[in-house]
């Protein structure tokens, strides 16, 4: 049987880094993956790019860009790691990278030089890779630890991490793992959800919007009432069975099955006002003043509907070019669904919050850590996703090496 002071299992991005650091503190570690490659989702983010932190992470308030059911949970690991950590590190290893938009920092090159930098990080601590390697049973005694049976052989170490992401991209090595450990030693489950998704919408209400796909335009779009209310002002695209764009992939993480999303097409103009001027000076149709508001295919989409509206803007009649204006500026539309975890970015929900430690990722199973995406910590859509892995491995891994060290004193 081997013996380490450590098992990480997951070895993408939250714990390659992990790894990587306890192994630099000085702690025997072995990270295992079921892959044969490692890091997969590392290097198709970002467009193969990577956009691997946020600059625009609020330092007085960084849970404001996550939910969970624990909303401040996360709080304590990102604000002791910080995006600027991270950018140093990568500075350190001589990696090129620009801000995109809102505080996204992506690389210049491929996004394998991230893998390349964490992987040289693990050969800094000494650690032990395996993979692919699939683990089967995990035991666990006061005396022993936690023993656990892999296809390269048994294994045991006092201390186990799990890292093995959510289950988006099952194409790419996604499992539900980590939920099953984590059951298994009686910690609780928040139900996993697709987020940061592409919305559909199904039946004849869609019909009329099928035509629109490819196109892509800024927006305002909303979701939820009062205290659940979020709203985001992106880009969005329409595709052939539904909405997406990074405003779609924002609001779908707080959208709940069954409500309808609110979508403003000319965020900053007032619709209703410019098509009432337009109707005291112009002879237009209708459609044509439209198109100088908001892209001609949409305005062509919107005015097709309505016999009322196949005329001229000053035969128009007051009450129908209101009720374009509103159907522009605050269309209503309710989901049939997402496109799943063959198209989410992320997962959210995961293992309770309330079940680990929010200083260490400990779990209330002692030696049990959970970080990453595992545990009920989305990110908005810009890089912060990756920043929680790195900040809950960072977390993590000074908690490892504490604890190590005080096992040592404690056994002389
Ligand atoms: C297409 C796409 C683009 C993305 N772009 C970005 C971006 O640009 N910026 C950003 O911040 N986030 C992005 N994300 C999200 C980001 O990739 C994840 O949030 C992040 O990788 C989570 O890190 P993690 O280490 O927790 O999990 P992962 O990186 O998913 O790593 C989990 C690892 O565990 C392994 N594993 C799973 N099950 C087992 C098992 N049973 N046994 C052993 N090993 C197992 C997997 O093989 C994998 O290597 C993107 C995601 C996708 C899908």
């Amino acid at each position: 049987m081997s013996s380490f002071d450590v098992v990480v299992i997951g070895a993408g991005a939250a714990g390659l880094y992990c790894a990587a650091l306890a192994g630099q503190r000085g702690l025997k570690v072995l990270l295992l993956d079921h892959n044969e490659r490692i890091a997969e989702k590392i290097r198709i983010s970002g467009g193969g790019r990577a956009n691997f932190t946020n600059r625009d992470l609020d330092v007085r308030a960084p849970q404001r860009h996550f939910i969970g059911d624990n909303p401040n949970f996360c709080r304590s690991a990102l604000s002791r790691y910080m995006p600027q950590q991270f950018i140093e590190l990568v500075q350190r290893h001589g990696i090129a990278f620009h801000e995109k938009h809102k505080g996204q920092l992506f690389c210049d090159g491929p996004s394998q030089q991230i893998i390349d930098m964490l992987l040289a990080e693990c050969a800094a601590g000494h650690v032990a890779h395996w993979q692919p390697c699939s683990v089967g049973d995990i035991a666990f005694s006061e005396q022993g630890g936690y023993q656990m049976e892999t296809s390269r052989g048994s294994v045991k170490a006092p201390r186990l991490v799990i890292a093995t992401g959510g289950l988006s991209i099952p194409q790419i090595g996604a499992s539900d793992f980590g939920y099953r450990i984590a059951t298994q030693f009686g910690l609780r489950v928040v139900t996993p959800r697709p987020a940061l998704v592409p919305l559909t919408f199904g039946g004849e209400a869609w019909e009329p919007y099928a035509g629109l796909a490819g196109l892509a335009l800024p927006v305002h779009i909303e979701t939820g009432s009062k205290k659940e209310r979020m709203s985001f002002l992106e880009d969005l695209l329409f595709t052939h069975r539904g909405l997406s764009g990074p405003a779609v992939l924002q609001i779908s993480s707080y959208w709940r099955p069954g409500a309808p999303l609110t979508i403003d097409f000319a965020p900053g103009t007032d619709v209703a006002t410019s098509l009432g001027e337009a109707k005291q000076r112009s002879r237009k149709r209708i459609v044509n003043e439209l198109s100088g508001l908001v892209p001609s295919r949409l305005a062509d989409a919107w005015v097709g509907q309505d016999a009322a509206l196949q005329r001229p803007i000053n035969e128009a009649a007051d009450r129908a070019l209101a009720a374009l204006a509103e159907r522009i500026t605050r269309w209503q539309i309710t989901p049939s669904g997402t496109e799943g975890y063959k198209k989410a970015e992320v997962t959210a929900g995961g293992v309770d919050t309330r079940d680990l430690s929010s200083q260490t990722m400990e779990s209330k199973q002692p030696g049990l850590y959970f970080i990453g995406e595992v545990a009920d910590v989305t990110g908005w859509l810009g890089g912060y996703n990756f920043q929680w892995a790195w900040a809950s491995a960072h977390a993590c891994a000074q908690a490892l090496a504490l604890d190590s060290k005080a096992d040592a004193i404690m056994s002389g």
